[in-house]
């Protein structure tokens, strides 16, 4: 019995109803449940970097002189550079303390109590996270079997739900598939404000950026996470149309991006001729991985245009693999949901993280 003056009494109610955030357990975490060295596992589970960041950004960090100063709320070099880096005015890019950050403003901004948002599934978990705690109703409009949007489905679900907002990934996580731009107007179309968060940009090449300045409707998220290995700094940025940019110091706080962070996304701008080329190491492991996936005959890979690739286990229990892995030091992503059943996301390491995944699957088998 709870009695009168419980504090959880005071919780808002919709939130003890909702899920809480399935992370992935840092390194020393890792280390510590199979004795293996933090520096010899292979972390293939939260579709990081392998090559790390810019060596510019360790430099730039280690002689900065102003850490006690509060970092640019305007983020004034930062969005400068993006702007020559995305091709887009800067009065239309703020950048947050990662993309997640950035969905939650966008439902802060948009969405009152029981406002209907619609999410294609399976995708990234953060969507109807930010929803569900922003007080918004998550609609799911499930993807088809090969994990393409269901777009005459979703239009009617607009209609039918007045919805007010959709998120869209493309590349979509956890599948790697891209949403084709023809699918994308389609939904443009309707009106209903789109976010597209194209946080695996850098590893498709295909993005809708030059679109962007003719749909007042469209939102598209980035991130410094993935192919610039600034996942632990947190640092993102969004492309809003520019009547939606200049209400977002409403729901921004005012120093969002701390300091290291702004200056390691600055630094990793400056230093593209070192991180493009680890970007196409990722592209062609990425397709040598699949191949090597493929070849044992109790996974199916999904083709992907992202740095992971989603794997159906086949006639054995993908979570005794996910177990078997980790114990060998490999981690990776275990989903078993309704649409993911039994499946796992590899990310895409470096060539020997590969071939020690494979010896290992082999060895499982
Ligand atoms: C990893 C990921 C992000 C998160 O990016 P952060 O900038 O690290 O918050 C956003 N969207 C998708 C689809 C992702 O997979």
């Amino acid at each position: 019995m709870k009695s009168n003056n419980d504090p959880e009494r005071l919780i808002r109610p919709h939130l003890l109803n909702t899920k809480p955030y399935a992370y992935v357990s840092p390194l020393e975490a890792l280390s510590e449940d199979t004795g293996v060295a933090t520096e010899e596992i292979i972390k293939l589970d939260g579709n990081e970097n392998p090559y790390g960041c810019s060596p510019r950004v360790r430099e730039a960090l280690s002689t900065y002189p102003y850490y006690h100063i509060y970092p640019d709320s305007e983020q004034r070099q930062l969005r400068k550079a993006l702007e020559g880096y995305v091709g887009v005015s800067s009065r239309r890019l703020l950048a947050g303390s990662g993309s997640d950050e950035l969905i939650d403003w966008i439902v802060r901004l948009f969405i009152e109590p029981g406002d209907r948002v619609i999410n294609c599934t399976p995708t990234f978990g953060m969507y109807p996270f930010s929803t569900e705690t922003g007080g918004g109703r998550v609609i799911e409009v499930p993807r088809d079997e090969d994990f393409a949007v269901d777009v005459p489905a979703v239009k009617k679900v607009i209609v039918k739900e007045r919805a007010k907002l959709i998120f869209l990934a493309s590349p979509n996580n956890p599948t790697g598939n891209a949403t084709p731009e023809r699918d994308i107007l389609a939904l443009l179309e309707t009106g209903i404000m789109l976010v597209l968060d194209e946080a695996y940009y850098e590893f498709s090449g295909h993005t809708l950026v030059p679109l962007a300045g003719d749909h007042d409707n469209l939102i598209i998220l980035r991130t410094f996470s993935k192919w610039a290995g600034l996942a632990g700094l947190r640092v993102g940025y969004g492309i809003f149309p520019e009547k939606i940019a200049r209400h977002l110091t409403r729901v921004k706080p005012p120093y969002n991006v701390n300091i290291a962070a702004q200056i390691a996304a600055l630094e990793s701008l400056k230093d593209l001729d070192y991180l493009q080329p680890t970007i196409r190491a990722i592209i062609a492991e990425r397709e040598r991985l699949f191949t090597r996936l493929a070849e044992i005959e109790w996974l199916k890979p999904y083709p992907s245009k992202a740095n992971f690739i989603l794997c159906h286990v086949i006639g054995r229990q993908a979570r005794d693999v996910h177990q078997e892995l980790r114990r060998k030091g490999i981690s990776v992503r275990y989903f078993d949901t309704p649409r993911l059943t039994n499946c796992l996301r590899i990310s895409v390491g470096k060539p020997e993280h590969t071939d020690a995944l494979i010896a290992a699957l082999s060895q499982i088998c």
